[in-house]
């Protein structure tokens, strides 16, 4: 076996821990900062605004207005907001979509950033901004987006319900089961990802049979620090593009399409790499879409597209465009076998 490789380590303080966002003032010292912005979506305000009391002065204000995608005009708000209280750093509290603002912010400004996760989305170690303006997605890369310190507190997941920490877990262990597969992989990233499916194989049982478990929750936690950073160090392929092509045309929920679709993209190209891919038969038993798709379905994750709204007219057009342009994946990529995948995915069948 060869072993050529490139290993980059991600320059961000991670502070992994239960009470851990408490010290999230000192932070704010750490990093020269004076008055941080403190970010949330409108769910998650009265949390935010607690944080900011902690902080006292260090809080430059709260911006509860985080959405789905970050849509440029939010962040626009958001700006006149960081302008208004002269802010020198931001504070993101919550899922991929207060990150997501966090980062776009940092993106135009590169005020320094502090994410306290909620979900297990993995955004917060990567150093890509997905935003959308008139209804279309474009995706950027640059080490400004990438934050600068993660507090992983578990005690601020207790809370997450047990429906969306099992499709959260599931939109990480697909960073994992890809990034295994990666053209760019490295042996660091490749045990981050069996280590991160590992972590939510163990944990999802655990949170579904008692949500409040801590130490579940710290597993689950940990399982999505290892998944995202794979997701920022190495190159995604099929499976990403296609929820990237379903949430962008259709807009799919986005935890929920990656739920629905890892155990089918990871059957198709386990076909051809099947060596890279035999932890997660391991790890799960069984085969490796068949082993995903019965841990999804224990879980009671959603399993069909056809219950996300989608119609199966739809899956022409999301195969047109998922093979539109070329892009690396272990196994060639055709658009009768994508449509046939898709079709599995919208019945909501076991693949083999
Ligand atoms: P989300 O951030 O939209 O959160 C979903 C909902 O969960 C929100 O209403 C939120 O208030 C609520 N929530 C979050 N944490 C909670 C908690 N602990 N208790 C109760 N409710 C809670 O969803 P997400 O799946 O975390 O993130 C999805 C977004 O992140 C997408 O826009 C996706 O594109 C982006 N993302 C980006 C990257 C990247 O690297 N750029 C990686 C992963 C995801």
């Amino acid at each position: 076996m060869s072993r050529d490789f490139v290993y980059s380590t991600s320059p961000a303080h991670i502070v992994f821990g239960a009470g851990k966002a408490a010290t999230v003032g000192d932070w704010i010292d750490r990093i020269g900062a004076r008055r941080a912005l403190v970010l949330a979506p409108p769910h998650q305000k009265a949390d935010a605004e607690r944080l900011a009391e902690t902080l006292g002065a260090r809080a430059a204000g709260v911006f509860a207005g985080a959405f789905m995608h970050t849509p440029v005009d939010v962040t626009e708000q958001a700006m006149d907001v960081v302008r208004r209280t002269a802010a020198d750093a931001v504070v993101s509290l919550g899922g991929g979509s207060t990150t997501g603002l966090g980062k776009a912010i940092a993106y135009r400004t590169d005020l320094p950033q502090i994410v306290i996760p909620t979900t297990y989305a993995g955004s917060e170690v990567t150093p890509i901004l997905g935003q959308t303006e008139g209804g279309r997605k474009t995706t950027v890369r640059s080490a400004s987006i990438l934050p600068e310190v993660v507090i992983y507190d578990p005690q601020l997941t207790l809370g997450l319900p047990v429906g969306m920490s099992v499709t959260s877990g599931l939109n990480a262990m697909a960073h994992a089961v890809e990034a295994l597969y990666a053209e760019d992989r490295n042996p660091v990233s490749s045990l981050m990802a069996v280590e991160g499916l590992r972590a939510f194989r163990k944990s999802l049982p655990g949170i579904i049979e008692k949500p409040g478990d801590g130490e579940a929750r710290a597993e689950a936690l940990y399982g999505a620090w290892l998944c995202g950073t794979v997701l920022g160090t190495v190159g995604m392929a099929l499976h990403h593009k296609i929820c990237h092509t379903l949430g962008g045309t259709f807009d799919t929920p986005h935890a929920e399409t990656h739920a629905i679709m890892l155990p089918h993209t990871a059957a198709f190209n386990a076909v051809a790499v099947p060596d890279l891919l035999a932890p997660v038969a391991e790890i799960f038993g069984g085969s490796v879409g068949g082993g995903l798709w019965d841990f999804a379905r224990t879980a009671g994750a959603p399993l069909a597209l056809r219950d996300l709204g989608l119609s199966e007219g739809d899956l022409d057009l999301a195969a047109d465009i998922a093979t539109q342009n070329p892009y690396r994946n272990p196994r060639a990529i055709d658009r009768p076998s994508i449509r046939a995948l898709l079709q599995a995915a919208w019945e909501g069948r076991r693949p083999d």
